[in-house]
């Protein structure tokens, strides 16, 4: 029979690597909670038009990167593309921005139909940030600043770039865009035609196009920074500022926009050349008339979402990943004989007077032969070894693996303080 096979772009996560993941999740969490960030989770599956209304009914992601269907009651439904629509839904929902602040972070599978290559997935996970209530620009100092950290505990910090711009508010890019669709639209036939489409369509969308000749006319072109209001010019100077005090160094670049409609003012992306074409890791902004535009209240709002899978090609192209996410047991007991009681007691005790270590007890049975070899391949450290005669004895020999330190029998009562010290 044939046998069923998972679908395209969306991958299964095996043991090799899910201690890498599991120390990545466990690094950024720490390092929000020590923001006093909050997580917040929501449901994968939302009404499709809270996507709609919120990305921009003209975007990549809402024209061709859904995966939208009818549930068995005709409803329109869509596996959530990304979080901060689906963060505001649930914030609104339960009032959490009324007269107050929120810091909140969220992690979990997104999807969108794109084409699978390394680096860009159908099913892929972020961990999204987003902080409500606050006009900034400190507080986009601060999201910054806590990526930035996170780099640095990751080790990556040098391998990535932080590119900054600002699109003003909505009012600016409304002027901007008939400058540029003015300009463009005079020189219609020397873009490419993704561009051409978006010309009518998304004009703002054609500054991020990666055609060279598209590229090169746009050097010309009017740019946006000349277009900013005075208040988003204001914020950010001094979100600038700030990023200089604090010793975080970046790039401006006028032509970053971001695939989605709802930012306003600042936007960034972390960057990296270690990836191909799959550079940004992290990418985010103020998004300040989102929560209006889903039927709440006006709210100041920044945030930024990392790509998971990114960062793990990341640490592996870096060669930065712990031993600590091998997952490999520190000790493994080879259970001979009619032992079984005592060799799940002693496994017990160990793991309950050395709680940090990893403790793999042969179950099964097999030969000593056998479970030596597999103590030997799974990576431990340090092989136990319980026969009838140490059971009687009360004591168990100690086998090194990875050295050639001489074998010893041992006291069950010393052996965690033998461990300890290891
Ligand atoms: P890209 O330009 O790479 O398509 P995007 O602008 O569509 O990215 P965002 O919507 O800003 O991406 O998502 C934030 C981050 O999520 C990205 O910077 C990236 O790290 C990650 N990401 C987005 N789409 C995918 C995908 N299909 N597969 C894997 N990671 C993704
Ligand atoms: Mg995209």
């Amino acid at each position: 029979m044939k046998k069923i096979q998972a679908i395209r772009g969306m991958n299964d996560l095996l043991p090799a690597q899910s201690g890498l993941w599991q120390y990545l999740e466990n690094t950024v969490s720490d390092v929000l909670r020590r923001y006093a960030y909050q997580e917040i989770r929501f449901p994968v599956l939302e009404q499709t038009e809270l996507f709609k209304r919120s990305i921009g009914e003209v975007t990549d992601i809402v024209e061709k990167e859904m995966y939208t269907f009818l549930d068995r009651n005709e409803e329109s439904v869509t596996l959530r593309p990304e979080g901060t629509a689906c963060c505001v839904r649930a914030c609104e929902e339960h009032g959490l921005l009324y007269n107050q602040v929120q810091k909140l972070w969220y992690m979990g599978p997104m999807f969108r139909y794109e084409k699978p290559q390394k680096g860009r997935l159908r099913q892929f996970h972020q961990i999204g940030i987003e902080a409500f209530g606050m006009q900034g620009p400190d507080i986009d100092a601060e999201v910054i600043i806590l990526t930035h950290r996170l780099w640095k505990e990751l080790g990556v910090a040098d391998a990535v770039t932080l590119q900054l711009n600002s699109l003003g508010t909505p009012e600016a890019r409304a002027t901007y865009r008939e400058a540029l669709v003015q300009f463009l639209s005079a020189r219609k036939e020397q873009l490419d035609e993704d561009s051409q489409r978006r010309l009518g369509s998304n004009p703002l969308r054609i500054l991020d196009s990666k055609n060279a000749a598209t590229q090169a006319l746009l050097a010309e072109a009017p740019r946006l920074s000349d277009y900013l209001d005075d208040e988003s010019r204001a914020h950010f100077e001094s979100l600038c500022l700030l990023l200089d005090a604090a010793g975080v160094t970046y790039e401006i670049n006028t032509r970053l926009v971001r695939g989605l409609d709802y930012y306003s003012k600042t936007v960034f992306e972390w960057v990296t050349d270690k990836l191909g074409a799959q550079g940004t890791v992290c990418a985010g902004g103020r998004y300040d008339g989102l929560v209006e535009q889903l039927g709440g209240r006006p709210t100041p709002a920044v945030g930024c979402a990392m790509g998971v899978e990114r960062l793990v090609l990341l640490l592996e192209a870096l060669n930065v990943v712990p031993d600590a996410a091998s997952q490999t047991p520190d000790v493994y007991i080879v259970a001979v004989g009619e032992v079984g009681a005592a060799a799940l007691a002693l496994a017990e005790t160990l793991r309950d007077e050395l709680p940090f270590m990893a403790v793999q007890l042969n179950c099964g049975g097999g030969s000593f032969k056998s479970q030596f070899k597999k103590a030997d391949k799974s990576g431990a450290s340090v092989a136990l070894i319980l026969g009838e005669d140490e059971v009687a004895a009360r004591t168990v020999a100690v086998k090194y693996l990875r050295d050639g330190r001489e074998q010893e029998t041992i006291a069950w009562a010393a052996l965690s303080d033998l461990l300890k010290a290891l």
